[in-house]
């Protein structure tokens, strides 16, 4: 581990306090440089809801790569790009009814954050964004201010300007109608903010320690922003692509953003990010907003396999199933360990077990002692976040959660 110390960044962040060296992995599993297997309730911060290294996808890249396809293509048309597209509009959007442009952006999601929030100030002509107490959407400059949380902020940053952070559903706790809340202060002009080009959210906070915005709240929110003129951008870097059951997470509740940002699994495992708008919003001049590593061509080969689990119901119907037994027996660990108050929620496969502030640490780092890779969110790192692969196997979701029991026992007594 010493040129790990010696040479990398203290910022290094995720899975910082797993003291091994990693080497191969295939599904939910991991194996470190000595062998010793962990399970993965991880899943690369939602990168890899396909699981690790799935045959279809290496097979589709190596065929690739032997057949000298083009891996570095800027703006170039290229059949691993077409076949993205076509495939993306066939399985996803057609069968949605959603017609939506797509924006290839830098690879990783907080460019496709910045491009939705460059180009709705754009087209709106105002600089203001709204955004929700708690969320994520990133760390460079105009994602930063749109990420609620302070602990990533600095006022030398500049970078609160032109944003406003409204309660996100339940914040204000459950009496209080945060809809209502935002449409007085949009409709008030004493309330001190310009109107915003576009509302910013993610319909579960997963950075933020999994906060489920109920269906109602989101219609609301469609309707404020219809009400106002204001884009309402949807945030879908870690609960789209399956994760809480269905492709697109806002399908639970019937609405049609303006704007998505897709990131993480999109890519099937390798960087890519993209910002889907509606067709009128296409409005950037050529050349206006480009990157260089946009639309990297394996990154289209491998997503184009990841799509095909999207060909029947058979992934949705799985994550139905495994999101019972994540719920039920979250919910029994949460009966048998009242001495730390845990709360459980979720949807789909993303679900936290809230524990007393510094406990959620403790038992990841127990967890980890014992064979399962699984991360903290939240404001306090309050959270134990469960973010299996949706592919995972049903005795390793088992075996996984009994693993978190028996740290929480180890760490009662
Ligand atoms: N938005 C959301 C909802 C996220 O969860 C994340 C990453 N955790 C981002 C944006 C930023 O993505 P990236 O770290 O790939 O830049």
């Amino acid at each position: 581990m010493r040129i790990f110390e010696e040479m990398e960044s203290e910022v290094r962040g995720y899975v910082r306090s797993f003291p091994t060296v990693f080497d191969v992995a295939q599904g939910s599993e991991l194996f470190d440089e000595s062998g010793t297997r962990y399970i993965d309730f991880f899943a690369g911060a939602g990168v890899l809801n396909y699981g690790h290294n799935h045959p279809m996808i290496t097979e589709a890249l190596i065929e690739y790569l032997k057949h000298n396809g083009i891996v570095h293509g800027l703006d170039k048309a290229t059949i691993a790009k077409r076949a993205f597209l076509q495939k993306f509009r066939d399985t996803i959007l057609a069968p949605r009814n959603l017609q939506y442009k797509v924006q290839f952006t830098g690879p990783t999601g907080t460019n496709a954050v910045e491009t939705a929030l460059k180009l709705a100030r754009m087209v709106k002509q105002r600089s203001n964004i709204i955004a929700f107490t708690n969320g994520y959407h990133g760390l460079t400059m105009g994602a930063l201010a749109a990420t609620g949380n302070y602990f990533y902020k600095d006022e030398s940053y500049g970078s609160r300007a032109n944003t406003a952070f409204m309660p996100f559903d339940g914040f204000l706790g459950q009496d209080v109608d945060t809809i209502d809340y935002l449409r007085k202060f949009l409709s008030d002009g004493s309330s001190g903010i310009d109107l915003p080009a576009a509302i910013i959210v993610e319909t579960v906070q997963g950075e933020g320690g999994v906060n489920v915005a109920s269906i109602e709240w989101l219609k609301g929110l469609q309707d404020v922003c219809r009400e106002f003129d204001i884009l309402l951008i949807i945030d879908d870097i870690q609960v789209g692509n399956g994760r809480t059951g269905t492709f697109f997470s806002f399908e639970r509740a019937g609405i049609h953003p303006d704007m998505v940002t897709l990131s993480k699994s999109i890519g099937g495992g390798l960087p890519m990010a993209l910002l889907l708008m509606r067709p009128e919003l296409d409005q950037w001049q050529p050349g206006e907003h480009t990157g260089t590593f946009r639309g990297n061509n394996l990154a289209f080969v491998a997503a184009t396999e990841a799509l095909s689990f999207w060909d029947n119901d058979d992934l949705a119907n799985a994550v139905e199933y495994k999101s019972d037994i994540l719920k039920t027996e979250l919910e029994k660990i949460a009966a048998d360990f009242p001495e730390f108050e845990p709360k459980v929620r979720g949807l789909g496969m993303i679900y936290a077990l809230e524990l007393p502030s510094g406990v959620a640490n403790e038992v990841s780092a127990e967890a980890f002692e014992r064979g399962l890779v699984i991360e903290t969110a939240g404001a306090d790192d309050q959270v134990l976040k469960f973010l299996p692969s949706l592919l995972i196997d049903e005795n390793l979701l088992h075996e996984g959660i009994g693993i978190i029991r028996d740290s929480l026992k180890v760490l009662s007594e």
